[in-house]
C-alpha cells in the first residue's frame, strides 16, 4: 500500500514535471521550508512527569502533513529542473515570505487580506479572487523580477523558447487544493 502511493507520487511528479518543462518557457517554484521537510514532529516532554511526554496532536497532524506536502512538491521541482535541462525551460525558486498575504493588484501587504483559506480579499483595494491564485501571480511576478536580475548568461541556456509561462501557488494549500492549483497553473499565463 505504501509503496503504492509512492509509486503514484512518483507518476504524478513525473507528468506534471513533463507538462511544465515541455509547456512552459518559465517555471516559478517557491523556495522550500527546509526545515519543514527535515524535521519530524517533536514529542512534547511533559514537566509533570520527566520521561512522559504530553499529546500534541493537532500541531503534530499539521507539521506532518506541511512536511509531507513539502516533500511533494520538492519532487516535483526536483523532477521539473531535471526535464527543463533538455527543453529549455527555466526553472526559478522565489522567497515564499508574504506571497500570500500580497495583493497582486496594488501590491498592498496585509495578513487580514487573507480572509481564509481558500479566499483573498485585499483590505486596501477590495481586489478578490482564489487566494492560491493570488500567491501564485504574485509567485510568478517575483520570478520574472528573478529572471530579470540572472541577465543574459541565464537565458543564453534556453535552447527552446516557449511561448507560456507556468506559475505555482502557494504551497500551504492541503492536499486536494494542491492539486487542483497545480492543475490550474498548468493553463499558464500568457506570456506579456
Ligand atoms: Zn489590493
Amino acid at each position: 500500500m505504501v509503496r503504492k502511493v509512492r509509486r503514484r507520487r512518483e507518476d504524478f511528479a513525473a507528468k506534471t514535471a513533463h507538462t511544465l518543462a515541455t509547456g512552459f518557457e518559465m517555471v516559478v517554484f517557491e523556495a522550500l521550508k527546509t526545515k519543514n521537510m527535515t524535521t519530524g514532529v517533536k514529542p512534547k516532554p511533559d514537566p509533570e512527569r520527566p520521561g512522559a511526554f504530553l499529546p500534541n496532536g493537532a500541531a503534530a497532524k499539521a507539521g506532518l502533513n506541511r512536511s509531507i506536502l513539502d516533500k511533494g512538491w520538492y519532487r516535483i521541482e526536483l523532477a521539473t529542473r531535471g526535464k527543463a535541462r533538455y527543453t529549455g525551460t527555466q526553472v526559478i525558486t522565489v522567497n515564499p515570505a508574504y506571497t500570500s498575504q500580497t495583493c497582486n493588484v496594488c501590491k498592498v501587504v496585509d495578513r487580514k487580506s487573507r480572509e481564509s483559506q481558500a479566499v483573498f480579499r485585499c483590505t486596501s483595494c477590495r481586489h478578490s479572487e482564489h487566494a492560491d491564485v493570488n500567491a501564485a501571480k504574485n509567485v510568478l511576478t517575483a520570478g520574472r523580477a528573478e529572471f530579470a536580475r540572472s541577465g543574459p548568461g541565464v537565458r543564453a541556456g534556453a535552447r527552446k523558447p516557449r511561448n507560456r509561462v507556468g506559475r505555482k501557488a502557494n504551497r500551504s494549500a492541503t492536499a486536494a487544493q494542491t492539486t487542483a492549483t497545480a492543475a490550474s497553473g498548468l493553463a499558464g499565463i500568457p506570456r506579456l
